[in-house]
């Protein structure tokens, strides 16, 4: 981060400055929320969770090398005190990045924003200095800690910005005003606290709300293929710019097909030209991703080259999210146990047929968490794909969604050995151990709260 006074630190949060012998001495970051990622001159913000309060980590932090704390009462070492440590995390992440002028790229939708931001992040590191969300940071905390990490050299800042409702987007774009915004999709994740797709696409709306006009700059990068992020260029006033396969779009795919590793491989139309692209990431959901990036990059004066080179060489940032590991004994694991919703589902489905020709393919899947009224038909299609797309073997993990998965599957024809539901992960590893052979390929799919990362991980440790 860029060097701050305590006494700046305080005037932009409008804190009161407690215990501090001399408020010339500055913060140099990095900006942490755990006493144990302070490094000489960090900033540590006290949150007080359910379990553990961070003020009582003040003096460990102090000790650590942190230059203050932020908090919201005197902890006896020097402390800025601030009624809300959040609002004064997104006051200072605002104060930097507009002292810092960094151009802002900020993204969201309902599936792949982290996937995204990864690709974005490598593209435009080929250009210059960029810095972007670690994993899913976020949130109103993690979004400021973010932007907290540029530095005079840093050109380009990748936001990725969720929302669990109405108003969460704004408040983002607010704190780090970007100049760039991309709304992916909006699909069904989170939908039980939503209400619907609408109020979905409402929220992901004010993505583009919040930009620059097109004469200063603003750029919408939308999503030609989904009709409700299509229709928010109505919602802008900034320049649009369309990705997808549809006809019409600006950055488009053609050709697209899945290699028989199950790895993406298309043509890159952009404006400018066209290059072959094959991605080291498996999935067809990547090429939406990739062309929602290459339209981020082209627009950030990248040439088509460039980008299919750049494409090409991408790989995952962010652990668990279709990781392909290939056992000594010609097992096949995918791990894609970092989270999982219906469009999710479906692709990693697919992606598990492409790469099971003539090889046995496993879905080991659990469940979709937080989809409100629409769980069990959303469950039931997903045990239906697994079988029209002829996968060997369906096992469904856990309580009553997982039960409604098998039942899809029984619904669909598969009402033999093909698809078994049972009850925990340690269960789903003793029957995969023996019953796994040479050339298989196993998926492993859930809502990040059911923890099949352990299956993946049993698998891969002790076979
Ligand atoms: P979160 O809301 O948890 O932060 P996210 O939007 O960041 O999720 P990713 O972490 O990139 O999304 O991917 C989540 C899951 O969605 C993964 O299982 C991934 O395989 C799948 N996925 C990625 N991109 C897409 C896409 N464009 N369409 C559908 N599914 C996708
Ligand atoms: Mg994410």
């Amino acid at each position: 981060m860029i060097a701050l006074s305590l006494a700046e630190v305080a005037g932009i949060t409008g804190g009161q400055t407690h215990d501090i012998p001399d408020s010339t001495l500055q913060v140099t970051g990095p900006v942490v929320i755990d006493s144990r990622e302070v490094k000489p001159g960090s900033l540590f913000a006290a949150f007080a969770g359910e379990r553990v309060d961070g003020h009582d980590y003040a003096a460990t932090a102090v000790a650590s090398g942190a230059a203050a704390v932020l908090a919201t009462r005197p902890v006896g070492v020097p402390a800025i005190v601030v009624d809300d440590v959040t609002e004064a995390l997104g006051a200072l992440a605002r104060a930097v990045v507009e002292k810092l002028g960094t151009k802002v790229v900020a993204l969201t939708g309902s599936a792949g924003k982290t996937s995204t931001k990864d690709l974005i992040a490598q593209l435009l590191e080929h250009k210059a200095p960029t810095v972007w969300t670690p994993g899913s940071l976020n949130n109103e905390i993690g979004l400021p800690l973010t932007a907290l990490r540029a530095t005079e050299e840093t050109e380009h800042l990748v936001l990725e910005m969720g929302a669990r409702g109405i108003g969460h987007i704004r408040y983002l774009t607010e704190l780090t005003p970007p100049h760039i915004g991309l709304v992916l999709n909006v699909g069904t994740a989170h939908i039980g606290e939503f209400g619907g797709r609408e109020q979905i696409a409402q929220a992901k709306g004010e993505m583009v709300e919040a930009l620059p006009a097109a004469e200063a700059g603003g750029v919408a990068v939308l999503n030609a293929d989904d009709q409700l992020v299509r229709a928010m260029a109505s919602r802008t006033k900034a320049r649009v710019v369309l990705f997808g396969e549809a006809a019409d779009a600006d950055v488009r795919a053609e050709n697209v097909r899945l290699t028989e590793n199950g790895q993406p491989a298309f043509s890159l139309r952009t404006p400018t030209g066209c290059s072959d692209v094959t991605m080291r990431l498996y999935g067809e959901h990547h090429v939406s991703n990739a062309l929602a990036a290459a339209a981020v990059a082209h627009e950030l004066g990248m040439s088509v080259d460039e980008i299919a080179t750049a494409l090409s060489e991408a790989g995952t940032l962010s652990r668990w999210r279709m990781e392909v590991t290939e056992r000594p004994d010609g097992v096949t694991v995918v791990n894609d146990a970092y989270n999982a919703n219906p469009e999710s589902m479906r692709a990693a489905l697919r992606a598990l047929a492409a790469m099971g020709q003539g090889r046995r393919t496993w879905a080991v899947l659990g469940q979709m968490a937080e989809l409100g009224d629409d769980s069990l038909a959303e469950h039931d299609a997903v045990g239906r794909l697994a079988v029209r797309l002829n996968v060997s073997k369906l096992v469904a993990v856990g309580g009553r969604e997982a039960a409604w998965l098998q039942l899809g599957a029984y619904n669909e024809g598969s009402w033999g050995e093909e698809s078994v539901h049972v009850s925990d992960a340690q269960a789903a590893v003793d029957l995969l151990r023996s019953e796994l052979r040479p050339g298989d390929v196993v998926l492993v799919k859930a809502s990040r709260s059911v923890g099949l990362e352990r299956v993946a991980q049993a698998l891969l440790d002790h076979r």
